[in-house]
């Protein structure tokens, strides 16, 4: 198993799978191995994010490939009378490292707000999970021109000061991206992740340096190798594309550096 460097692509299911999925996680490993024993370059790190039900069979499923598994959402406290919730601490004992938090599909479906996003981001650095805490402006935001701003308050409030020196990722995903097939341009991305990138190093110091940033909304096989090599772009959170693996491979090979 090669580690990985600050490269990280990760796949959301979303509520896709049941386990007939295993195998499209599994030809994703096998590929990333395969890749990895030929390269020198050093390799992204790849994360499969499943619905909660999954977590436990992916984890055994890919353990000691190298292929992390994550969640999509976690409860902020580690236990109580929550149904239907689950914890950051439970995503852990089911073999995650890492969590989605903020997607704006639950901000959006479940009214979170950007302090909710915050405590949940606490309970997943309490369980050790790796946050990957997501931003984005609405369509409405960015013709108004508030793209900036309101990418700018979500960091401001939905990132807790116990993040310093801890690892985690953010994930810049344009809601009107999401799902729809369009993307931002080259520019309109750059200027973003250059403004998240300001605001990390402005908040955590240095640490802020080393935060990968991942662009999400949209990703597929046609635009990775170009959204990649954008400035400060240091990886991709991708839905839909993430579902096979002959689609997620090629997103996976352009994060190789
Ligand atoms: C997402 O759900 O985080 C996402 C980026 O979806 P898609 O790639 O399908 O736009």
């Amino acid at each position: 198993m090669v580690e990985g460097g600050r490269r990280l692509i990760a796949g959301n299911w979303k509520m896709h799978g049941t386990a007939t999925a295993l195998s499209e996680a599994r030809a994703v490993a096998a590929a990333v191995a395969r890749r990895q024993a030929d390269g020198a370059e050093p390799p992204p790190r790849v994360a499969i994010c499943p619905p909660a039900t999954l977590v436990h069979r992916l984890a055994e499923a890919l353990a000691g490939t190298g292929v992390l598994v994550g969640g999509q959402d976690a409860h902020a406290e580690p236990q109580g009378a929550c149904t239907g919730d689950v914890s950051a601490e439970m995503l852990r004992d089911a073999g995650a490292s890492l969590v989605i938090l903020g997607h704006s599909e639950r901000r959006a479906s479940y009214r979170e707000s950007d302090p909710a996003v915050a405590a949940k981001v606490e309970g997943a650095l309490r369980a050790e999970l790796e946050p990957i805490v997501c931003v984005g402006e609405t369509l409405d935001e960015r013709e108004d021109g508030q793209a900036l701003a309101v990418v700018g308050r979500q960091l401001a409030t939905s990132l807790p000061d116990a993040l310093n020196g801890r690892a985690f990722a953010l994930a810049y995903e344009p809601v009107w991206a999401i799902g729809t097939g369009r993307t931002p341009t080259s520019e309109q991305i750059a200027e973003v992740h250059a403004a998240i990138r300001t605001a990390l190093t402005g908040r955590f110091g240095a640490h802020g340096q080393t935060i990968p940033i991942l662009y999400g909304g949209s990703v597929k096989a046609a635009n990775a190798r170009e959204i990649l090599a954008l400035p400060d772009v240091d990886g991709a959170l991708v839905g839909g594309a993430s579902l096979r693996a002959t689609d997620f491979l090629p997103i996976v090979e352009a994060g190789w550096a």
